[in-house]
């Protein structure tokens, strides 16, 4: 009987298998080195697992080619990938940016309807069982573990990344290719929070705000987010900064991150503060950026344009509101560095996809040894991409190169 072996269950892992098995008479065995699959998939989305985004292709995907993803997304877009959960008795709900969440708010949904789908097609699971070597043996593999050795016609690795280590994140997948001849580029934490000068974010601990973010090095700019901020005890949080860690992680020395922290223009915000001064000129400086920003926020802001908030409103000259305003469009912090790898979401970097074949995911050393998920040199933006991605890769993976 024909066989595969998919080493990984996670979200990767689990759809390979399932697909694997779609074709009867096949044997499919998963090796998990955890006590149970899919552990870091409950982590995901803050346990409410955002699982794609609608606008999933390549232009949301980094690594040294970008476009290798994309046969796997059109082969399974985002909608094919909800019409599979929905087959799987899963209901979804798209919010804000394309995000998809279940609709029951609960990781756990996701993960128990692919754990009731690999027992309905018989995948023999075996968790608790870490791949510890890889053998090419004539026309198959013989995978050791510490359960003995597994041998199978085909293989898929779905070990995953080294990011999230306290989820299980480890770099397995790259050593056990290493022995086939496979490379990895470097790794680098991505979707991770970035450290500043700590002095006004651990202040702002806590406090939450949507924003425009720009990462430079000096002038140059080198990438861009927007959405929620969060402030921390070390620096920068939340999905905005997360998209610009990875740029943050690679970019090298005397990086600064700008937030614009009010969506109007200059001009409009500094005839509102004139307002404000205008309406209550006996109130206090740090008033002044009250109704627009988070309280602490706005008082925050007048302490780092330098204006003395003992001060009244009323007291603050043209060129004090001006500074104010250039703050609120402008807050800039000296980066310090990134989160590590077991902060980090994903894994930036992993097994050179130009060793792959993009239309099948085969490893071109080694017929018949497929790879999908983050282990690939395939991270991809917040927002449920890089499920959409474990998905996709995953699903062509399991397909064999039929
Ligand atoms: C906290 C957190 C939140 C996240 N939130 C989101 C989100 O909301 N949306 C999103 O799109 N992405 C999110 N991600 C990223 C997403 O979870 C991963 O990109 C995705 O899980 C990768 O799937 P994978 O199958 O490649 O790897 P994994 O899901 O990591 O699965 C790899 C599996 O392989 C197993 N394994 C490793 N080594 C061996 C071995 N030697 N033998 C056998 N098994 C082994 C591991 O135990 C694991 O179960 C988040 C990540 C983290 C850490």
């Amino acid at each position: 009987m024909e066989s595969v072996i998919v080493i990984g269950g996670g979200a990767s892992g689990l759809m390979a298998a399932l697909t694997a098995a779609e074709k009867h008479d096949r044997r499919v065995i998963l090796l998990e080195r955890q006590q149970r699959v899919g552990r870091k998939l409950l982590a995901t989305g803050n346990g409410r697992c955002n699982l794609s985004n609608t606008g999933a292709a390549p232009a949301h995907y980094h690594g040294q080619d970008p476009d290798f993803t994309l046969p796997a997304l059109a082969a399974f877009s985002p909608e094919d990938a909800l019409d599979f959960f929905q087959g799987l008795g899963l209901l979804t709900v798209t919010e804000y940016g394309g995000r998809v969440y279940p609709l029951s708010n609960s990781a756990n949904s996701v993960l128990d309807v692919l754990r009731f789908a690999l027992e309905t097609a018989g995948v023999e699971l075996h968790s608790a069982c870490p791949a510890r070597a890889i053998r090419p043996r004539l026309g198959g593999f013989v995978v050791e573990t510490e359960q003995g050795s597994f041998s199978a016609d085909r293989l898929i690795m779905a070990c995953g990344g080294a990011a999230g280590g306290k989820l299980g994140g480890v770099t397995d997948g790259y050593e056990l290719m290493k022995a086939l001849g496979h490379r990895r580029t470097g790794l680098y934490p991505s979707l991770a929070p970035v450290y500043t000068d700590p002095e006004y974010p651990r202040a702002l601990k806590g406090v939450r705000a949507p924003g425009a973010l720009r990462l430079n090095r000096g002038e140059e700019l080198l990438a861009e987010s927007r959405g929620e901020i969060q402030f921390t005890e070390n620096g920068l949080s939340g999905p905005a900064v997360f998209d610009l860690s990875r740029a943050a992680a690679t970019g090298g020395e005397g990086l600064t991150v700008h937030m614009d922290l009010l969506p109007l223009e200059q001009a409009e915000l500094l005839a509102m503060l004139r307002r404000r001064q205008a309406l209550t000129p006996e109130r206090e400086a740090a008033e002044l950026f009250t109704g627009m920003l988070h309280n602490r926020l706005g008082r925050m802001l007048v302490r780092y344009s330098g204006v003395s908030g003992g001060a009244t409103l009323g007291e603050l000259s043209e060129e004090e509101l001006l500074r104010c305003a250039r703050a609120a469009k402008d807050f800039a912090l000296r980066v310090r560095g990134v989160g590590s790898l077991d902060s980090a979401q994903v894994t930036a970097g992993g097994l050179r996809t130009e060793d792959f074949n993009s239309q099948t995911l085969e490893s071109r050393l080694c017929p018949g040894l497929f790879a999908c998920g983050e282990v690939l040199d395939v991270d991809g933006d917040c927002g449920g991409y890089n499920l959409q991605w474990a998905w996709a890769s995953g699903r062509l993976a399991g397909r064999l190169g039929t």
